[in-house]
């Protein structure tokens, strides 16, 4: 089949590159990828948010499944846009309706959710202009530190943790009064805070039945130690040694199996991935946020070390065959490192030549170079973003797979590249 992936981070190049080995793939397209995913299909120019462009490609193509990789296109209806159609009655696109995305689109929406179904998650209430004071004596009242999350969609920045009741109001005032993050901020979600580790957790699902395909603990700050500003995640480690039977046990009976009940009770239309992001207090799951897509850099270890065919798995999603297929992940650790632009998270430069790039790509067990924030610039590959590369690696253990990201990343090279060395450290 002809397939047409969505997205252009290293997301984007971990799902080119599985599906380019499936026996099922006949032409992949990615729009609008970067140089890695040049690598595994055909790019084309164009955006995510274009659906109308993303019509007549797949019209033009033959295209009968899309993948979407990032929440955008997700939360602003792109399924529902294929769906509603009848020309593109034969394209299945994998991904939630948008009524399915809100469970990322909407913070609100997703605590409310988790209320109905009784999924544990941290206390909160939510306020608007309309109680802006009841807010404050909220706020006021609570125990420090307090967690504020915009409602929408805020690219990852609309969390802020106040450590004081005065730093928790003025932000909240940010937020409402000053519209920080637009109409993303006009709702905001006051949360208790969670203390214990982060894990993530990723399932496939028709919005009835599911399979867990793996679980990632991702390295969100740009210092070692995680010390620093918060990125779009510096690297990531799967499986995580914490994630023992007993606790994956809670997690699916808890969260996961009441997250799908849930969904197919309120008749939400969801074929696609759920990112649990969960906190691991002390032996007990919590939810912190779901995500309706792949995370990145999640995507670039759990898809790797993923042994089963990709399109048979979305295939099985789309034909109410779940049940029937065994997930199959080696025994190996997988890591993945990223190579990110001087400045960043702040401000950085693009277009710095990249040298010493594989030729080709990796195979599974291999040390895989997944491109990220990068662009071909005739035969030469420059960078194109704050997270350029993300390198992964395998081994017996998760400082032997490091090692060899950190030995791949020593061939490679661009003006101002800047790597965490510590990814994985409390497993060492
Ligand atoms: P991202 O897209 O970067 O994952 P987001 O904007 O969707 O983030 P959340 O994932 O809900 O927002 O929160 C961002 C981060 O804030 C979490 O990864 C976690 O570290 C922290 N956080 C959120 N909620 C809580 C909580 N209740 N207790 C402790 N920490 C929290």
């Amino acid at each position: 089949m002809n397939i047409l992936i969505l997205g252009s981070g290293g997301r984007e190049h971990a799902f080119a590159w599985k599906i380019a080995r499936s026996k099922h793939c006949t032409q992949l397209f990615i729009a609008p990828g970067n140089a890695g995913t040049a690598h595994c299909g055909t790019n084309v120019n164009i955006g995510v948010n274009d659906f109308a462009a993303q019509k007549q490609f797949c019209l033009d193509n033959q295209v009968n499944l899309v993948l979407v990789g990032p929440e955008e296109p997700l939360v602003k209806g792109v399924y529902d846009f294929f769906k509603n159609d009848p020309a593109l009655s034969h394209i299945k696109v994998f991904g939630p309706s948008a009524n399915g995305a809100q469970l990322e689109g909407s913070k609100a929406f997703s605590k409310k959710f988790m209320e109905r179904h009784a999924i544990p998650t941290a206390a909160y209430a939510e306020f608007t202009a309309a109680n802006l004071e009841e807010g404050k004596a909220y706020l006021a009242q609570q125990s420090l530190p307090i967690v504020l999350k915009a409602d929408g969609l805020a690219a990852g920045k609309g969390v802020v943790i106040s450590q004081t009741h005065e730093e928790a109001i003025a932000a909240f005032e940010e937020m409402i009064v000053h519209k920080q993050f637009g109409d993303a901020s006009s709702k905001v979600v006051v949360e208790a805070f969670l203390q214990g580790i982060e894990v993530s957790v990723f399932v496939v699902t028709d919005g009835d039945k599911y399979k867990i395909i793996g679980h990632a603990k991702d390295y969100k700050r740009i210092g070692e130690g995680d010390t620093g500003l918060n990125t779009g995640g510096m690297g990531c480690v799967s499986p995580v040694p914490f994630m023992d039977f007993a606790f994956m046990q809670k997690v699916e009976s808890r969260i996961i199996a009441p997250t799908i009940a849930g969904l197919k009770l309120e008749n939400i239309d969801y074929k696609g991935f759920v990112f649990f992001g969960l906190m691991n207090v002390q032996g007990e799951p919590f939810v912190i946020e779901y995500n309706c897509r792949m995370g990145d850099p999640e995507t670039e270890v759990v898809i790797p070390r993923l042994q089963n065919d990709l399109i048979e798995l979305l295939n099985a999603a789309f034909d109410g065959t779940l049940d029937t297929i065994d997930i199959m992940a080696g025994d190996s650790s997988c890591c993945t490192v990223v190579a990110v632009s001087g400045g960043y998270p702040g401000d950085y430069k693009k277009g710095m030549a990249i040298s010493g790039l594989p030729v080709k790509d990796g195979e599974a067990g291999e040390t895989i170079v997944f491109h990220a924030g990068t662009k071909a610039s005739g035969a030469a590959v420059e960078t194109n973003g704050g997270r350029v590369l993300a390198v992964t690696s395998f081994g017996s253990s998760i400082p032997e797979a490091v090692a060899k990201s950190a030995a791949a990343l020593a061939g490679i090279s661009f003006e101002g590249m800047n790597f965490r060395k510590d990814i994985g450290y409390e497993f060492a």
